[in-house]
């Protein structure tokens, strides 16, 4: 099974992908976070990737497309895989569709969360980070996965908070990205519903992200 998640920043979507992937027992590549471990480990692609990152902009294609590419030939990915932040505008969506070709690999569904833009940045804000897994759903915003204290409500760890999530300009910047039908991420997103449109073995799912999360993974499973 191979997945396009696409969904606002603060949609939840991380969340909602790592259910996936325990379920169908499939690889869950998130862009950013390929971004973030290699800043952690003080990677020459990490520095490059910080200066971009910090203020919302998106990291140049000719960085981003090889590496999501070259991840997807990785032995885990063999038995499928849901990709999470890539594609993000139209080239990289056209490059992506290009290369999916080239391997003969089949997209199954292409899912698209639906979250309004405010709700979106509110939830952006309120997100904490486990130390032991990015996530685990905490948001000091919301009461059904309110933090205990200062320690994740799955695990007990250390939380912290992204420097990005922080930061109402660089949150604008990503939105504007996101929500941009143009060369944006929705952008990106129509650009595979339209391939859907064509070849019927690939299916658009479309969720509604402000229900709560155990409704959203409801209405998810229900439509894969
Ligand atoms: P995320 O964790 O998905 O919110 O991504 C964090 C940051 O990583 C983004 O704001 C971008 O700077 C960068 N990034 C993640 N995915 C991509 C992508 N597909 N193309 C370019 N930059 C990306």
């Amino acid at each position: 099974m191979n997945i396009l998640f696409f969904g606002p920043n603060g949609s939840g979507k991380g969340t909602q992908g790592t259910i996936l992937k325990d379920k169908y027992n499939i690889a869950h590549i998130e862009s950013g976070g390929i971004f973030r471990d290699n800043i952690k480990g003080g990677t020459e692609l990490g520095k490059k990737a910080k200066e971009f990152i910090d203020k919302g902009d998106l990291v140049p294609d000719e960085i981003t497309i090889p590496m999501m590419i070259d991840r997807l030939k990785k032995d885990d990915c063999k038995d499928g895989w849901l990709l999470d932040g890539f594609p993000r505008n139209k080239v990289q969506a056209e490059k992506l569709h290009a290369s999916l070709e080239a391997e003969d690999m089949k997209l199954s569904y292409v899912i698209e969360m639906l979250l309004d833009r405010k709700i979106a940045k509110n939830r952006i804000m309120g997100r904490r980070l486990c130390e032991n897994n990015n996530n685990h759903p905490n948001n000091i915003f919301i009461d059904a996965i309110k933090p205990e204290g200062d320690t994740c409500r799955v695990c007990g760890g250390a939380l912290s908070s992204r420097d990005d999530d922080q930061d109402e300009t660089a949150i604008d910047k990503r939105h504007s990205i996101y929500y941009d039908t143009d060369t944006g991420t929705l952008a990106s997103a129509y650009y595979f519903k339209d391939l859907t449109q064509k070849d019927d073995s690939i299916k658009y799912i479309t969720l509604a992200g402000e229900k709560d999360l155990q409704s959203v993974t409801d209405e998810l499973i229900s439509k894969l």
